[in-house]
């Protein structure tokens, strides 16, 4: 990808100034090697105000918005523009409230359900497995803790976490709200996300018994239902789910459904696995290629979506 990104806010209030700008950046990233009318295959045109591409042969307007969450959307794309950009540099994020207030929006549901669409867009398709060494648990978020070590879910979700290790440090991460801590739920998790033959390192929880089977180096070690020993022995694990709760807490009040929890988690993943980007534009600029890549959702498919 040759396209230039704004490394700084600077840069992007310089760049973003009309929606002209903003569709021409959405153009260079939908087509690196330059745009291509739809209808006659002309190479010469412009973007429009309007999110399309202009082409100056045969007057055909091509969508670039066209299969992305940004299309049919009322909002211009400067606001777009601006909530990515604010979603993506904020080193926490932003509440629904926070983007409402930041971009002046009339509703709470217009900026709620802007973040919503964005967090699916964080989601890359066919991103890659974890490798390695790969620490997994489960943490139980909202409502109280119960007895410790039991695994029983009372009004609270259940989070299963997968950490890979950079040797002693935390490399990628894998979130995913499960509906139980049953091994089809468990396993099943850690076959979507760690590649075949990773060492993967659980607790003796029963719902790990057939991790081996499922063709990984199964480390197991016994926490006794200490969470002493536990911490001791999966600190990486641990520390994302503190990380994770405290962003919850602070960011989103602690406000978060079980029925929405999983674009959370997805939001957290994205910005956590490139936290150590050099550029805060660069995310910016992975947003908005994963959004051109992304089918569209309208409102009712993503309030129904899990
Ligand atoms: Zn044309």
């Amino acid at each position: 990808m040759n396209v230039d990104f704004p490394e700084n806010l600077v840069q992007f209030t310089e760049r973003f100034v009309t929606d002209e700008a903003c569709a021409a950046y959405l153009t260079a990233v939908r087509w690196p090697d330059g745009a291509i009318c739809a209808a006659c295959g002309g190479r010469k045109g412009w973007p429009t105000s309007r999110g399309t591409y202009y082409c100056a042969g045969c007057q055909h307007q091509t969508s670039l918005t066209a299969g992305t969450i940004l299309h049919q959307s009322h909002l211009p794309l400067r606001s777009w523009f601006l909530g990515m950009w604010l979603m993506c540099t904020q080193k926490t994020g932003l509440s629904a409230k926070g983007l409402q207030r930041e971009l002046g929006l009339g509703s709470y549901k217009t900026a709620w359900l802007m973040l919503q669409k964005l967090r699916h867009a964080m989601v890359r398709v066919g991103r890659e497995q974890l490798t390695g060494t790969v620490e997994v648990d489960e943490t139980y978020l909202g409502g109280q803790e119960s007895g410790v070590g039991g695994r029983e879910l009372v009004g609270k979700s259940l989070v299963a976490m997968a950490v890979e290790l950079e040797g002693k440090k935390v490399g990628r991460i894998r979130l995913r709200h499960v509906p139980d801590a049953s091994g089809q739920s468990l396993v099943g998790f850690i076959t979507d996300t760690v590649a075949k033959g990773a060492e993967v390192h659980t607790d003796d929880w029963n719902g790990y018994n057939r991790v081996g089977e499922a063709g990984y180096r199964h480390r197991v070690t016994p926490v006794l239902g200490d969470p002493k020993r536990a911490l001791k022995h999966f600190p990486h694990v641990h520390l994302v789910a503190s990380l994770l709760k405290r962003w919850l807490g602070a960011t989103h009040q602690g406000r978060v459904t079980g029925k929405h929890l999983q674009r959370y988690l997805d939001e957290y993943a994205f910005r956590f696995n490139r936290r150590r980007s050099e550029h805060v534009g660069k995310l910016f600029h992975r947003l908005v290629e994963q959004l051109v890549l992304r089918q569209a959702k309208t409102y009712l498919e993503i309030t129904r979506t899990k």
